[in-house]
C-alpha cells in the first residue's frame, strides 16, 4: 500500500470503527491528572538505581508491582532464579474480552551507568528543573517504560472494552546481554502464545525546530554477526624480521576487508522509509529516494545516498575494523596477530554465505575466522497490520502534516528475542525528543525528559491501545 492507498484506508477505517459507541460506554480521562501522577512515578522510578551491571531489577520490579496492585491489575515478579542475586523480570496482564489476540507493551528496568562528575545534576535523583525530569533511564526506557504502564492503567480507569488483553513486561539486562528477555522467552512461552503485536523501544519521531517531520515505527533491526581475525605466526626478535611474523599478514588480510565494498540490498522497510522521507527533499534528490534501488545504478545519487553514514547502513552489511592486538612490546615479533571486526548484517541475509564472501576476499587459508557472536533472529516485521493503523491514526490525530515511516534499527534491542516467537515486533516511542537531547542523553549525560513529553506520551500510547481493539 503507498501513502495515499494507506490514508485513504485510513479514512475509511476511522468512519467505519465504531469508536464513538467505544467511548461512550468509557469515562473521560482527566489527561492532566494522569500527566501529573506519571510524572511523580517517573521520578520515583529513576530513583530506584538499576546501573548495570550489576543491574539490581528487583526493586523496580518491586515497584512496578505496587502500582499494578493497587489498579488490581494481575502481576507477578519472575525468573528471580535464573537472573541471580537482586534480578528478575516483571509480568502483568490486563484482560480483554478475548476475541482478538493480545498487545505486549515491553520495556527494560535497567539503566546503563552514568558518571556522576559530567552530569549537572545527581543522575538517580530524578531532579525536577527546566520543565524537565532528569535522571539516568529518562529517556532510554524508564520514561517509555512508565508512559506503557500509565497508559494500561489509564485504559483500566476509564474502562474502554477490550478486545485484546493488555501485557506489560519488565525485562532486566536489556543493556548489557539481554538475558532478561532471553529467559523470560525461554520460561513463559506460555505467556506469550496469545500475543499477536509487540511494542518495545528501537525507533524514535524525528523533531526538528519543534516540529514533528516523522513518526517512527521501527519495524526491522541489523544484526551484529561480530568476527575475530587470527594469524598465527613464531614469536622471535623485532631486531631480525622474518617471513613468520603475523602482524604484516593480518594487516594484508585486514587491508582487503577495508577496500571491500559491500553489495547495496534495499529491504521492504528501507524501502518504505526512503519512499516516505522523499517529500521533504526537493528535486532530484526527491526521485532518488522514492526510488532507491533504481538510484542506487545511478553514480551521482548512490554518492549522496551513501554519504548518510546511516542511510548507508541501512543499505548494506556494514564491517568495521575495532580492535587490534599483536605485540605489547616493540621489540618482539608476537606469535599470534588478532582483529576484531564489527560487522552488521541486514534482516535478510544469509551469515553462511556472508562468512564465505568474506573470506574469499581476504584470501588467505592463514587467517582464521572465529565468530564472536552469533547472529540473533531476524527482525523485519509486517507493516499491514491493524497496529501499524493504529499508530498511524493516533500519529494522525496529533500531528495531521506528519507522516509514520519505519528507520531501520541499526542497534540491536530485545526485539529478535520475540520476533522469534513470531510475534509481530516494532519500535516505538511516544515522545517527541529532540535528536540533539537524545544524541546527549542516550547513554550520555544529562539524559532527561521534559514533563510535557510525559503525559503526551502517555495519551499516545492509550489511543494506540484503543484503536487496535
Ligand atoms: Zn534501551
Amino acid at each position: 500500500m503507498n501513502l495515499v492507498q494507506r490514508a485513504l484506508a485510513l479514512t475509511v477505517s476511522v468512519l467505519c470503527t465504531p469508536v464513538a459507541a467505544l467511548s461512550a460506554q468509557t469515562k473521560p480521562v482527566d489527561w492532566d491528572a494522569i500527566s501529573k501522577e506519571s510524572q511523580k512515578i517517573l521520578v520515583d522510578y529513576v530513583r530506584i538505581n538499576t546501573t548495570n551491571p550489576p543491574g539490581n531489577e528487583f526493586p523496580a520490579a518491586r515497584f512496578l508491582k505496587g502500582i499494578l496492585d493497587r489498579e488490581g491489575i494481575e502481576a507477578q515478579i519472575l525468573d528471580t532464579t535464573e537472573l541471580g542475586t537482586n534480578r528478575a523480570n516483571l509480568y502483568a496482564r490486563l484482560r480483554g474480552n478475548g476475541t482478538k489476540r493480545a498487545i505486549a507493551l515491553v520495556n527494560h528496568m535497567d539503566v546503563v551507568p552514568a558518571t556522576p562528575s559530567s552530569w549537572s545534576v545527581d543522575p538517580f535523583s530524578g531532579a525536577g528543573k527546566d520543565g524537565y525530569i532528569w535522571g539516568r533511564g529518562a529517556i532510554d526506557m524508564k520514561g517509555n517504560g512508565i508512559a506503557q504502564l500509565m497508559a494500561m492503567i489509564a485504559i483500566k480507569r476509564s474502562g474502554v472494552p477490550l478486545t485484546r488483553d493488555i501485557v506489560y513486561i519488565g525485562n532486566s539486562d536489556e543493556e548489557l546481554t539481554g538475558t532478561g528477555a532471553l529467559v523470560f522467552v525461554k520460561r513463559h512461552p506460555d505467556l506469550l502464545k496469545d500475543v499477536e503485536f509487540l511494542v518495545t523501544e528501537g525507533a524514535d519521531n524525528l523533531v526538528e525546530n519543534g516540529k514533528v517531520v516523522y513518526f517512527a515505527v521501527g519495524v526491522s533491526e541489523k544484526r551484529q554477526f561480530w568476527q575475530r581475525l587470527t594469524v598465527n605466526g613464531v614469536p622471535s626478535h623485532g631486531s631480525r624480521p622474518t617471513k613468520q611474523n603475523p602482524v604484516p599478514r593480518l594487516v594484508s588480510a585486514l587491508y582487503k576487508i577495508s577496500q571491500y565494498e559491500t553489495p547495496l540490498h534495499v529491504t521492504p522497510g528501507v524501502d518504505k522509509f526512503f519512499r516516505d522521507i522523499a517529500r521533504l527533499y526537493p528535486e532530484p534528490r526527491r526521485s532518488w529516494l522514492s526510488n532507491v534501488a533504481v538510484a542506487l545504478k545511478d553514480a551521482q545519487a548512490r554518492e549522496w545516498i551513501l554519504n548518510d553514514v546511516w542511510w548507508n547502513a541501512y543499505l548494506r552489511n556494514t564491517i568495521s575494523l575495532t580492535g587490534l592486538a599483536g605485540s605489547n612490546k616493540t621489540n618482539v615479533i608476537p606469535g599470534v596477530a588478532t582483529a576484531d571486526i564489527d560487522i552488521r548484517l541486514l534482516p535478510d541475509q544469509d551469515s553462511v554465505a556472508f562468512l564465505e564472501g568474506l573470506k574469499r576476499v581476504v584470501g588467505d587459508t592463514a587467517a582464521h575466522f572465529t565468530t564472536l557472536l552469533p547472529p540473533k533472529t531476524p527482525l523485519e516485521s509486517p507493516i499491514n497490520t491493524d497496529l501499524f493503523d493504529a499508530i498511524e491514526r493516533a500519529a494522525h490525530d496529533r500531528e495531521p502534516s506528519a507522516f509514520v515511516t519505519t528507520p531501520m534499527e541499526t542497534g540491536a534491542t530485545d526485539r529478535p528475542t520475540y520476533r522469534r516467537l513470531g510475534i509481530t515486533t516494532y519500535g516505538f516511542s511516544p515522545f517527541l525528543i529532540p535528536r540533539p537531547e537524545i544524541q546527549r542523553g542516550m547513554h550520555g549525560n544529562d539524559e532527561r525528559l521534559s514533563v510535557d513529553n510525559v503525559g503526551y506520551g502517555v495519551h499516545f500510547l492509550y489511543d494506540i491501545l484503543r484503536y487496535a481493539q
